[in-house]
């Protein structure tokens, strides 16, 4: 039997560890995918501070939901990809029978809604040399990019962009959205909000070193997070307030925060799993506000982020780990030291058969 080494949640309230595992062979549908890149998310590190009970998962997994790479082989009954096919996997399995997954919505599948499912979340993922995935239909072709690159355009690019789409109706020439969190999806919000919107950006983190990445990526302004009240956004955006604020970061003080920038008629996006809570009643939040807790993106989504990152309109940075240095760079990603995305390569086997030679 053909194994590889596989970064795996074995207990809950602890780190993962690095086990050797069989390589899947496809069955019906299913595509093995050979890992290129894999992306590091704070929702791993939920995943690995959760008690038992908390995610609807069973252990172990391989964890790795962000995960770039080439088709290796294919199930008797799947189709739509070739053999050697670059491809980005959208990670986020629904049922594939509701009304929101027979619509295209895997995202907001009406029967897994205690916690996303799919590869690196309940499911084997990308950390490892290669990914099972159940249907061509979650591989999005990403010819001519760096699988460095393409990796995090799983979540943190197509999260970001989701989350933008939604208020696209608010981002005119005149309006101003505030990115607050600028981590591995703020740093492609900003650049998505840059691509596809013509509103002034605004910024805000705890860190400097994040602010010149927020500024580099065409934020207008950046706030040290640091003191930061509402009505300082506002003597920076508009008295009136902002017409769309995004929540990266999601604890009580950003969220405050958000519901306190956003303008009558805005809208407030809460996307960071920070453990904040929005309180939504007169007078704690202006009329007219949409608040909205958008969660991925679609598989059609992933397809449009991919284009823009192929066109150059968006690009992730990336701190790039060993496989055998992962648990030391979630340890990083836990302290606030990564900038960006952090990606790990997976780990090669030395093998001499021709299916996993280089
Ligand atoms: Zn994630
Ligand atoms: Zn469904």
């Amino acid at each position: 039997m053909t194994t590889m080494r596989a970064l795996r949640m074995t207990e809950w309230e602890s780190d993962p560890v690095a086990s050797e595992v069989p390589v899947p062979e496809p069955t019906g549908s299913e595509v093995l995918v050979e890992v290129a890149a894999a992306g590091l998310c704070r929702t791993d590190l939920h995943i690995m501070s959760a008690s038992a009970g908390a995610y609807p998962y069973t252990l172990p997994f391989t964890l790795g939901h962000e995960s770039a790479g080439r088709v290796a082989a294919l199930g008797p009954e799947a189709s739509g990809v070739e053999v050697g096919d670059p491809v980005v996997v959208y990670a986020r399995w629904g049922c594939g029978a509701c009304w929101q997954c027979a619509n295209g919505r895997d995202n907001a599948c009406v029967r897994t809604p205690h916690g996303p499912h799919g590869a690196g979340l309940g499911h084997d993922g990308g950390l490892a040399e290669y990914l099972l995935v159940p249907s061509a239909r979650y591989l999005v072709p990403a010819a001519g990019l760096d699988p460095v690159r393409a990796a995090p355009l799983a979540d943190a690019a197509l999260t970001s962009y989701h989350a933008v789409k939604l208020s696209l109706e608010q981002l005119h020439a005149e309006s101003t959205a505030v990115v607050i969190g600028v981590g591995g999806l703020g740093h492609m919000a900003v650049q998505v909000l840059k691509a596809i919107t013509r509103a002034r950006i605004v910024a805000v983190d705890v860190r400097d070193a994040a602010l010149e990445m927020a500024r580099a990526a065409g934020a207008g302004v950046t706030l040290p997070a640091d003191g930061l009240s509402a009505h300082d956004v506002r003597a920076e955006t508009d008295p009136d307030g902002a017409n769309v604020v995004i929540d990266f970061v999601g604890n009580s003080a950003t969220l405050a925060l958000a519901a306190g920038s956003v303008a009558q008629g805005g809208d407030v996006t809460f996307v960071g799993r920070g453990g904040g809570e929005l309180r939504v009643a007169p007078g704690l939040i202006p009329y007219e506000t949409t608040v909205r807790m958008p969660t991925w993106g679609t598989v059609a989504e992933l397809a449009e982020v991919v284009a823009l990152a192929t066109d150059g309109k968006i690009h992730s940075e990336a701190e790039v780990y060993e496989f055998d240095d992962a648990v030391n760079a979630y340890g990083k990603l836990r302290q606030g030291e990564v900038l960006g995305r952090a990606v790990v390569l997976p780990a090669r086997a030395r093998r001499s058969s021709p299916a996993h030679a280089h």
